[in-house]
């Protein structure tokens, strides 16, 4: 394999062995993105120079767990001296004058910066359509979305533009793309993982977490960026295992849970033989299946829909036009808000905050977002009860493959439908991956979740850890 394909375990492994450079990884690298990044639109900006720049540093440190490594980054992640857009025209120039705490750590790893990547407007949607820039392809086929809206960063690692990415999810962002690209995506605990830098969207949803190559390299990386940051209260002062170790241990015995209301009538045929199929291999490994309930799912999308634009309308206030980011001009103060707001937020950063403002106007307060919190409790209830009986709960990611540019564009409820099986998991604030568990008959990729208790991604990297080792979707590449 070139070494552009190569994961985060296997690169370092390569890397230590001497005989090979950062340098040498990153000529690799970059000569793939710039033989696909007009084909497949993954990358914002590429950081071409301060990448060999931070490979020459790497080979001069050599220690670091991530020397050399070249990652990349979502584009709602504050990078200190590199723009930082949220695929936004209100964030198109904004330069942060700080570092995330996440790429902080990374950089004390020694990792190399390739580029930020395309993702719909401030976390907003499932398919990178949003991005006010560009919609990147999915690799897979490139008529068809990598889904989002981590998108760019799924396709980036999915087609051997970086070894490994970060992504955020507020509602599915990391899960739903690694599972439409064919790739690996984690979302932590809510609160294993600071914030801090990250551009808010929906403050009790969002969480960072890695897309990668393998379940292994998602552990690998879990174990640089977790942990409690003094800059974000909602960081949990919590003891950081080696999240590598539970990768290798065998699930002899495991209870895996499995809702029977993830298994609906609109799901994809093949989705659910593929899944079904899944289940089957994790018995072979020695794992109970348990059927279980999650009953209150059927309202998960309604009450997410409220909580997260509520949030939304509230942490996109901000952007103003006088503070930092976009500024159209105005006869005044009050012409200057709403000329830059009407111009610099696109159609659906528009349809959130008009819809949030509404759920939290007075009068209404208690009806929407009031009522959504207490689904929002029994949704959570959902879930401890069932872990009451297993130790794992195994769904799709998604309820279909990749769909086409297009073909959701029009309908956001259509949009809003492909989160089904990964916002509740947000709601509960509890860990999920995705993993590869198969392909259509067209070539594309189809995600098992493997959803796990608060705090508890030992398990959910153990159980993800068997069933991939014992299959061999992961090591398919996307023929572009
Ligand atoms: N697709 C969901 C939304 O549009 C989730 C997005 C996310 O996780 N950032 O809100």
């Amino acid at each position: 394999m070139e070494l552009h394909q190569l994961g985060v375990e296997e690169l370092k492994n390569v890397l230590d062995k001497g005989g090979v450079s950062p340098a040498e990884v990153l000529d690799s690298v970059f000569k793939r993105i710039d033989a696909i990044q007009e084909k497949v639109k993954a990358f914002v900006t590429l950081t071409r120079e301060q990448a060999y720049g931070m490979a020459a540093a790497a080979g001069a440190r050599g220690a670091g767990a991530l020397a050399g490594i070249p990652i990349a980054i979502k584009d709602n992640i504050c990078t200190k001296g590199i723009r930082t857009t949220c695929s936004s025209r209100m964030l198109e120039n904004f330069v942060p004058p700080y570092e995330s705490t996440v790429t902080g750590r990374l950089l004390e790893a020694g990792y190399v910066l390739v580029g930020k990547t395309n993702l719909d407007e401030f976390a907003m949607g499932s398919s990178t359509e949003n991005s006010a820039f560009f919609t990147t392809r999915n690799p897979w086929d490139l008529d068809r979305i990598p889904g989002g809206s981590s998108g760019g960063s799924a396709a980036a690692v999915s087609a051997g533009m970086c070894a490994a990415a970060l992504g955020s999810d507020t509602g599915g962002s990391i899960r739903q793309p690694a599972s439409l690209c064919g790739v690996v995506g984690l979302k932590p605990t809510y609160g294993r993982v600071s914030r801090h830098g990250l551009v808010a969207f929906a403050s009790s949803l969002d969480q960072i977490g890695p897309i990668t190559k393998t379940v292994k390299d998602a552990a690998i990386l879990l174990n640089i960026i977790a942990g409690h940051d003094a800059a974000d209260s909602t960081s949990a002062p919590m003891p950081i295992p080696d999240f590598t170790r539970p990768a290798g241990m065998d699930i002899k015995g495991f209870r895996v849970g499995i809702p029977k209301e993830y298994f609906i009538p609109g799901m994809d045929r093949e989705v659910e033989a593929a899944v079904l199929a899944a289940v089957k291999q994790l018995e072979a490994l020695g794992a109970i299946p348990v059927e279980v309930s999650l009953p209150h799912t059927a309202y998960a999308i309604a009450t997410y829909y409220i909580l997260a634009t509520s949030e939304a309308s509230s942490n996109l206030a901000r952007y103003d036009g006088v503070k930092y980011g976009f500024r159209a001009g105005g006869k005044d103060l009050l012409e200057t808000y709403m000329n830059t707001r009407a111009q610099g937020f696109g159609p659906e950063v528009k349809r959130r905050i008009m819809l949030g403002t509404y759920a939290l106007s007075s009068g209404y307060y208690e009806a929407y977002y009031g009522r959504a919190q207490q689904v929002r409790t029994l949704i959570k209830k959902d879930f401890e009860e069932a872990f009451k009986s297993v130790d794992i709960i195994a769904t799709p990611t998604s309820p279909t493959a990749a769909f086409k540019v297009g073909e959701k564009a029009a309908d956001p409820l259509q949009m809003y439908l492909s989160d089904i099986f990964t916002i509740s998991i947000n709601l509960a604030g509890l860990p999920g991956i995705s993993v590869p568990c198969g392909f259509t008959r067209e070539e594309l990729p189809i995600g098992l979740q493997l959803i796990g208790r608060h705090f508890d991604e030992e398990t959910v990297i153990r159980v993800a850890h068997a069933y991939e080792q014992s299959t061999d979707w992961h090591g398919r590449r996307p023929k572009l």
